[in-house]
This record gives structure tokens, sequence and C-alpha cells, in this order.
């Protein structure tokens, strides 16, 4: 019997921030000149991650991703990549980066038993991706994409934060360079979760608006029927090529959501608008408490949780960034590279 929420919603998904720190400064996520890191005496060991996911997967969790900030800053990511694959329960372990770095790790990574990647590319132009990454690292990232299907890769994806005035141009390119590389992309609604503080509503390009970008330049388009709870919604250009859109602004999916957060240092959001964390770390650290207080506690919040952040914020009618540098200085838990996206 799967542990379920308040809205009947089973915890099956955890997303792993390894590290908060990060190498590109994503407009939409990092704009800052500067930033409060995590306390690096507090950043979880990979075997306290891993004790720490034995009690997510004792309360149900099969699928893990591993994300940051950039994951692949974080030292011997391999090992932990390895330890997680080792856990039969999980069916599903991929990872999401931006690239940079992977062209140097995608084949350790395979062999460690990553089974997925979504790679984050905003751009295909130098001067767009520069601009919205504020670091010229378009070339990295192509070259980490080709060399994670050179090592194997069969499930890659690619994630696009769309933004009106900046890359919203770029989807058919976008859309046809997956296709030459037989991947699919997904076109991400830009959010105005913490870190977003140059979120502005005009910022904004919809799924609907997307959509009729499309059809005006690629001809008609037909919606897949969904198969899961997965965020994004599947369509099929008239040639076969497939692409995803996950509006989580205009339509979001919080009745389904199953996914929760661990940050780096072993705090558990269950919800990515939730202004308070779980403390998981102390028990894990506490050499004296039984193993099955962590999936105690688990249980206790999970089967209490009511959240629905992104639905909560659809309902307001004054939106904004959901918090401004001052107060992501004073909680830096409430960034999403800290929260891990
Ligand atoms: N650094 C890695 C990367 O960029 O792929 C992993 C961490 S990043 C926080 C995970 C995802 O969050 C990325 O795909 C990024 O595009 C997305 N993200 C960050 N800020 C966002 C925002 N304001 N709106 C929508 N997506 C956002
Ligand atoms: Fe870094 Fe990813 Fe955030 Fe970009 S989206 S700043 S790559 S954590």
């Amino acid at each position: 019997m799967p542990l379920l929420d308040q809205r009947q919603r089973p915890l099956e998904n955890l997303r792993l921030s390894v590290t908060d720190r990060c190498n590109l400064r994503c407009r939409y996520c990092m704009p800052e000149e500067n930033y409060r890191w995590l306390d690096k005496s507090r950043i979880l060991t990979f075997e306290e991650i891993s004790r720490v996911v034995d009690a997510f997967v004792a309360q149900g969790v099969r699928k893990v991703r591993v994300t940051g900030g950039e994951p692949l800053l974080r030292a011997d990511l391999p090992r932990l990549i390895e330890m997680l694959a080792q856990k039969s329960a999980i069916r599903d372990l991929a990872m999401t980066t931006n690239g940079v770095l992977l062209a140097q790790h995608a084949q350790a990574l395979r062999d460690a038993g990553l089974h997925r990647l979504t790679v984050s590319l905003d751009s295909l132009d130098r001067t767009t991706y520069r601009l919205l990454a504020n670091r010229d690292d378009l070339d990295r990232t192509l070259a980490g994409i080709a060399a994670a299907r050179d090592a194997g890769f069969e499930d890659i994806k690619l994630d696009t934060v769309v933004i009106a005035g900046i890359n919203d141009r770029e989807l058919p390119d976008l859309i046809e360079f997956a296709r030459e590389q037989e991947i699919e992309v997904r076109f991400i609604e830009y959010m105005d979760v913490g870190g977003a503080t140059l979120w502005r509503p005009e910022r904004v390009v919809s799924r609907s608006d997307m959509l009729a970008q499309l059809t005006a330049r690629c001809g008609a388009i037909r919606e897949l029927p969904r198969h899961d709870s997965a965020p994004a919604e599947r369509f099929e250009l008239g040639d076969g090529t497939r692409f995803g859109i996950i509006s989580s602004m205009t339509q979001p999916f919080c009745g389904t959501c199953d996914r929760s957060r661990l940050t780096a240092d072993g705090m558990w959001f269950t919800c990515l608008y939730a202004e308070r964390g779980h403390d998981l770390r102390a028990l894990v650290r506490d050499a004296e408490a039984p193993a099955e207080r962590l999936a105690e506690k688990i249980e206790r919040v999970w089967s209490g949780r009511t959240d629905a952040g992104a639905e909560m914020r659809l309902a307001s009618d004054r939106r904004g960034p959901l918090a401004d540098a001052e107060h992501l200085r004073d909680n830096p838990h409430l960034e999403m590279h800290t929260r891990g996206g």
C-alpha cells in the first residue's frame, strides 16, 4: 500500500540536490551578484545520502533524480550514482545537469548505472546562451550532449526555460536540434520560484502561446495521451517529431504531484514553493537514533501533506517573485539551486 498524503498523492519521486553550487548563473535561477552558500560541515556525505534514500525507498520512493545546483560539481559523483544504482527498488535513476561538465563525466556516470539524463539547454545561439547563463559555455553543453549519446545513454531529454523576448523565437530550432540528436526537448514556463528575483508576469510564455507559435511555424500539432504523473505534456508535429511542455505556471499539476526534494544539507521540502523544510540531517547524523526513525519521520510528514503551492500562487491576483534578494540571503533554502529543480 503506497504512502499517501492528504490529497491521496503517493510518495514516489525524490529529487536529491547534491550541491547548492553552480558553474552557470542562469538569469531565471541565480541572477544575483552574491549568494550565501550552505555550510560545508552540514553537507551530507554519500553514505548519509544513501541512508536517507533507503528510508525514502522504505516508504515507497521508486524514482530518484540527482540535481543541484550543478550536480557535476560534486566531487566523485559517479560513486554516489553507483551506490544508488545498487538499490534495486529504484526503477528510475536520473540526473538533471546543465551539461557543461558532462563530456568529462558521461561515461563514468553511465558505467556507474545512471539510467537517464536531462540536460538544460536554453538556446542554440551563443549570444542568447551567454545572456541567459551569464557564461560562454554553449560549446561545452553541446559537447556534453554528444558525449552522453556516445556513452550509451538512450533516454536523454533537453529542458528549455522559455522567456519572452529572449529565447521564445527559438522553439522550432530547438525541436529540430533535438530531432537530429534523436532526443526530446521540453519547454518549461518561466516560474516565479525562489531565486527568480527577475521574474515578471510579462516574461512568461504560456503553454498556449508556445503552441500557437509552433502551429504557425511548424503546422498542425497533436497532443499525445498521458500515461503517468510526469509534469510534461507531450505533443507531436505532423512529421512525427515529439516535444513536451511543462506548464507549471498556467496549468499547475499539484493534484498529481508525487515529488519532494532533499537539499544537500538534508532539509526535506514537500513542495517547490514551501517556506519551511523538515530537517532529516539531525536524524541521519544521530548515532543513537535507530534507522527506522528516519522512515517514521518521512511517513509522518508525508501523510499530513496538503501542499499545492503552484495552485495557490495561480489563484493569487498579485503575482511577483516568491522572495526578494534579502529574504533569500537570510534563507538560502528557498533558492531553486539549493532545493533542486
Ligand atoms: N544545474 C542543473 C540544470 O540547470 O540542469 C540542475 C539544477 S536546475 C535548478 C534544475 C532545473 O530547474 C533546470 O532545468 C532549470 O531550467 C530549472 N529552473 C530553474 N529556475 C527556474 C525557473 N525560474 N523557472 C523554470 N525552471 C527553472
Ligand atoms: Fe545553475 Fe541550473 Fe540554476 Fe542554471 S538552472 S543557475 S545551471 S542551478
